[in-house]
């Protein structure tokens, strides 16, 4: 399944507040591509504007030769495309077991409770816990086990790594490589730029709506100063 996630154009509005001004970039098959950019520069709205949950968007969103810019998110869903959002969205209320069967499978091939639990061994002991025993770490890793339940192949997440300890980070990071090694695409919101340095192909960094440089994986080190002012870091 090898599909390009071309975005064209894309505007966005909360109401009457506009914040996506014309967003163009593109994510290919297999690829981790990370949007960078300071607090309210609109990457989180991307990503929402993909998944359809932005509902004034226009422009363009191509998976491959589909247009996605009029899609309900369920359509979306069905074409492969899970997100995972920052506040991760765990069900406190329900256990590690069941919120990892909660979403409806959107394609054949998700991954088995075995092969999550390979990922993400801390799990294991933790199958019939409610959601809100779970550290952040874990609530994250809960996250991630439940979009490669439903067999999505490309996936959206907001900033994976937010509150969490370095150690677990470094396991985060770990994770996304091997879902890399597995064919997966991802895109992928960060603040932390030296996360996103060792894992990601390319960097987009955003500004005010609209993407403003694309980094290779391979200048970042170069060009760290100048991403560093971007950030205002
Ligand atoms: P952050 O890391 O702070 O989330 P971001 O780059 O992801 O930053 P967005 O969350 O996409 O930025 O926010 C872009 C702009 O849209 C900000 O000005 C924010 O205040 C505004 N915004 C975000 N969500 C809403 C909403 N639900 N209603 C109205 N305005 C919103």
């Amino acid at each position: 399944m090898a599909e390009t996630l071309t975005i064209s154009g894309l505007e966005a509005w909360y109401g009457e507040s506009k914040v996506l001004h014309g967003m163009d970039f593109n994510v290919r098959a297999g690829e981790v591509v990370t949007l960078l950019g300071r607090n309210g520069a609109g990457k989180t709205t991307t990503l929402k504007a993909i998944m359809g949950l932005v509902e004034n968007r226009e422009g363009s969103i191509r998976l491959d030769d589909a247009e996605l810019i009029a899609a309900p998110p369920f359509e979306i869903a069905r074409k492969g495309i899970a997100f995972c959002p920052e506040e991760r969205g765990i069900f406190s209320s329900l256990s590690v077991r069941e919120n990892l069967f909660l979403p409806p499978t959107v394609a054949k091939g998700g991954m088995t409770i075995e092969q999550i639990l390979d990922l993400f061994p801390n799990l294991k002991e933790r199958l019939d816990s409610q959601g809100t025993k779970l550290s952040g770490g874990e609530q994250q890793m809960l996250a991630l086990g439940r979009i490669l339940h439903t067999g999505a192949r490309f996936l959206l997440l907001d900033e994976p790594t937010e509150g969490l300890a370095p150690v677990i980070i470094q396991q985060i990071g770990r994770t996304i490589r091997q879902l890399k090694a597995l064919g997966f695409t991802i895109l992928l919101v960060e603040q932390n730029v030296a996360f996103a340095s060792g894992i990601a192909d390319r960097h987009y960094v955003v500004e005010l709506g609209r993407v403003v440089d694309e980094i290779p994986g391979s200048e970042l080190e170069a060009r760290l100063d100048t991403l560093k002012s971007y950030l205002g870091l």
